[in-house]
């Protein structure tokens, strides 16, 4: 059997995995699935390359209660129906780097005890990261594990943009713009560069729409800005996140509703957003299928942002070569792709509707001002060529 990657991305209820082999020039999926619904109904499902599902079996919740648990049982799985011999390290989406890990790390113990101290900058979803290294380092301490971070690709931001209007002491203990999505925006900058080297050279903002959503502004494939910040609440606003917000209101919930601020974080995170404005669901298909004026206002609201959005970056860029969708809005949604177009008119955007409509790669009508596309984003195609470049190996060039 060939040599083998595994991608982990775990969050605080769910595992996913991604299996890939390696051949000499590319990177092959092989199995794919995860644990749901952990601690409350957990669903362990393994599919094939073809989507063909291998395993579908309904957990009890007291054998599933924790992440750690779920990882014990998907290894297990490994162990009993297709052996663990051929993985040769294993990469996890981790999502804060904090201001030091500006590429991706081979985890020892220090690392590991660096990763603890960022858990308070996303207690949602450091800890749920960080479980499943900690259960494979148990069960395998020989198989190099990779830490591939959402903040990385940002790392290089200057401190203009790096910096909050606060007091200069909360910056230096940590309080600063992260920004997130980096592995989708290095792996759509990476695929830019593929499809078309000379505009990926240039301007280029990329707009990661999917049920976390943020913006960022490229030039010659670097990071320049984006619309995450400190955590992945700011910018546009997502299916159930709020985006930016005045804190004011903030304040005003603690102070003049008596909203703890878990309560208060729980409606930022989970009740905000698209199904806060419309109260009616956090899906785009959905709301667009709608004919309630709550939904019809939740689309234009983050048609509008993500314009508004588009804007401001532009002015870090100094102009704009290409606009990228990408991620499951992006990628799938005409409509939403023609509003937020529409709204960049001023800017010499022009959509044909046609493409739009096929979802073809490239979008802009003759005379558009900027290249207009559709780029599919694989975050796990992303931890797996870093994965593999990280223990000695050379990554291949070719996408999975
Ligand atoms: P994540 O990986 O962050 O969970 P995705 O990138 O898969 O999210 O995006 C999920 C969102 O994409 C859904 O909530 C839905 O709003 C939107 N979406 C997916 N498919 C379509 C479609 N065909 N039309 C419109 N929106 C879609």
């Amino acid at each position: 059997m060939s040599d083998s990657i595994l991608v982990v991305n775990a969050g605080s209820s769910s595992i996913k995995f991604k299996l890939y082999g390696i051949d000499d020039t590319d990177l092959m999926p092989l199995l794919s699935g995860g644990m749901s619904g952990i601690g409350s109904a957990p669903l362990l499902t393994v599919k094939d390359a073809s989507g063909a599902v291998l395993e579908e079996r309904h957990l009890e919740a007291s054998d599933v209660p924790d992440v750690s648990a779920a990882q014990h049982h998907l290894a297990d799985w490994f162990t009993h129906h297709h052996g663990t011999e051929s993985i040769i390290a294993v990469g996890h989406r981790v999502v804060h780097g904090g201001p030091a890990f500006a590429e991706p790390v081979l985890i020892d113990d220090a690392v590991l005890r660096t990763l603890e101290t960022f858990i308070p900058l996303a207690p949602l979803h450091q800890l749920g990261n960080l479980d499943p290294i900690r259960v494979l380092r148990q069960r395998r301490p020989d198989l190099p594990q990779v830490a591939c971070f959402d903040t990385a690709f940002h790392r290089g931001h200057p401190e203009l943009t790096d910096r909050f209007a606060l007091p200069r002491f909360l910056h230096d203990e940590g309080v600063r713009r992260y920004g997130f999505h980096g592995l989708s925006y290095e792996y759509v900058a990476g695929r830019l560069r593929d499809l078309a080297p000379e505009t990926a050279d240039g301007r280029v903002l990329v707009a990661h729409l999917g049920s976390g959503a943020s913006l960022c502004a490229l030039k010659e494939g670097q990071s320049q800005e984006t619309t995450m910040s400190f955590t992945a609440l700011d910018g546009v606003p997502m299916g159930t996140r709020c985006g930016a917000l005045d804190p004011g209101a903030v304040l005003h919930l603690i102070e003049h509703k008596g909203m703890t601020p878990a309560e208060v974080g729980h409606m930022l995170y989970h009740e905000s957003g698209l199904l806060g404005l419309s109260g009616l669901s956090n899906d785009v298909r959905t709301l667009l299928a709608s004919d309630r004026p709550e939904a019809a206002l939740a689309v234009a609201f983050f048609c509008r942002r993500v314009a508004q959005a588009a804007a401001a970056l532009a002015v870090t860029l100094g102009g704009l070569d290409a606009f990228v969708f990408t991620a499951g809005i992006g990628e799938n949604a005409p409509e939403i792709r023609r509003r937020i177009v529409a709204d960049l008119g001023w800017a010499g955007l022009i959509l044909s509707n046609d493409a739009n409509r096929s979802g073809v790669a490239r979008l802009d009508a003759p005379g558009s001002r900027a290249q207009i596309w559709i780029i599919p984003t694989d975050e796990e195609c992303m931890i797996a060529r870093h994965t593999m470049r990280l223990p000695g190996r050379t990554a291949p060039g070719a996408t999975a």
